[in-house]
């Protein structure tokens, strides 16, 4: 079975309803008989075809003449002439319903011509200008003619001497298959809202066959719904739904941003921004920690007094400091050691991540030099001076492990020696 091309298929559709669309009816010719012997008969027929697809000014003029092998007719096309002459391939002439599906074929084309309707005049269109011309015999209401004849199967008997021979021989005409053709056919007349009843009748069981096989493997192009005056309203509203579905996944993410930044970013960076100001202002203190009476021992003995006592103070505050530190540091350092462990979509420590730091007394921030553990800086804008670390995180994990093997590594050094 050749493979159906719908979207094609479609396209080609979409460009003849929207050049001719207005003006085509929406009947179906029923097929009809002929007497194929009888070229009168043949004739005859070409003119119900032509009058049908409103083509009642011209003669079309038909004889049965040999043609390439594959080829079921051609049409003489010229403009301004009311005769138009068509041939016949002999070959499909013993065939009644090939004879009419080339008739119709033909016939369209002559359609198309006075009708300006063409992939493109280029030689290298020509197959896909004979596709659509399949596409538009049915599209002008001869899809019954089409598909009962692009397939037509003779059988007769000879009658040998001894025995009796059955002969069949198949014809198949166009450029469109069966399964192609009904895939057309289901879409034009869906499209038009034509009944099963009335699209049906007149079809021959292999032409209703190739429709039950569309209508199975392609129910997506026969949905009726796609007639209902809001279905444009019902299909955004489709595309707005999942729209809210996804906001609403990412207004949930955004909320757990939110917590972690409250809860646990802005609590960090309030706490660093409160210690580092009150450890600048011991630096500013301590700078004039230096300045003292120059000629009086006594004095400078109870003024170092005091200054120890100060000291004392600041350091014990410092070390208070250091206590509430430990705690903040423990609790930051599960959360690094998680987001490591749980890894995509977060991503790993790299060195790019550390040298940026930020002033916590101002907030400037500093590009500092990279992988430095201990780099004594200086705010330019306020001219505070702590240490930052710019080197590699590493989870406490890791460094437990790598302590243990390095544990293990001493053992093993020492079992040998002995
Ligand atoms: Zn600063």
């Amino acid at each position: 079975m050749l493979k159906i091309y719908t979207e094609d298929y479609f396209q080609k559709i979409i460009l003849l309803e929207k050049q001719v669309g207005k003006k085509t009816s929406y009947k179906v010719l029923e097929p009809f008989s002929i007497n194929p012997k009888d070229i009168i008969s043949i004739q005859n027929a070409g003119k119900k075809i032509a009058e049908f697809i409103g083509l009642p000014d011209f003669t079309f003029i038909i004889a049965t003449v040999k043609q390439k092998e594959k080829v079921g007719g051609n049409i003489d096309l010229k403009y301004g002439e009311k005769e138009v002459f068509v041939e016949i391939s002999d070959n499909i002439i013993k065939y009644e319903n090939a004879i009419l599906a080339t008739l119709a074929h033909e016939i369209t084309h002559k359609y198309m011509h006075i009708n300006n309707i063409s992939c493109g005049s280029n030689t290298l269109n020509k197959y896909e200008n004979e596709v659509l011309t399949d596409i538009a015999s049915v599209f002008l209401g001869l899809g019954k003619l089409m598909l009962n004849g692009c397939e037509c199967e003779n059988i007769r008997q000879e009658y040998l001497p001894e025995k009796t021979r059955t002969i069949t021989e198949t014809l198949k005409c166009g450029y469109l298959n069966q399964t192609q053709l009904a895939f057309v056919y289901l879409l034009v007349s869906t499209m038009r809202r034509i009944s099963p009843d009335d699209y049906k009748h007149g079809l021959s069981s292999d032409s209703i066959q190739a429709l039950l096989y569309c209508e199975n493997k392609y129910p997506y192009y026969f949905n009726k719904r796609f007639s209902e005056p809001n279905i444009r309203g019902e299909l955004v509203e489709h595309l707005h739904s999942a729209i809210r579905d996804t906001q609403s996944t990412l207004s949930n993410i955004d909320k757990h941003l939110l917590y972690i930044q409250n809860s646990c970013t802005y609590v960090i960076e309030d706490f660093l921004e409160k210690k580092h100001k009150v450890i600048m202002n011991m630096l500013l203190e301590s700078s004039t920690m230096m300045n003292d009476v120059k000629y009086d021992p006594c004095l400078k003995f109870l003024n170092a007094v005091q200054l120890n006592q100060r000291i004392s103070k600041l350091i014990s505050r410092l070390y208070d400091f250091s206590l509430e530190a430990k705690l903040y540091q423990n609790s930051v350092t599960k959360i690094t050691n998680y987001i490591q462990s749980t890894g995509y979509p977060f991503l790993q420590p790299s060195l790019d991540m550390f040298n940026t730091v930020v002033c916590r007394n101002d907030g400037t921030k500093l590009k500092l030099p990279k992988d430095n553990p201990y780099l004594l800086s200086r705010c330019p804008k306020c001219n505070y001076q702590f240490i930052a670390d710019t080197s590699l995180l590493i989870a406490e994990e890791y460094k437990c492990n790598k302590k243990r093997h390095r544990i293990k590594n001493i053992f093993k050094r020492l079992f040998k020696k002995q």
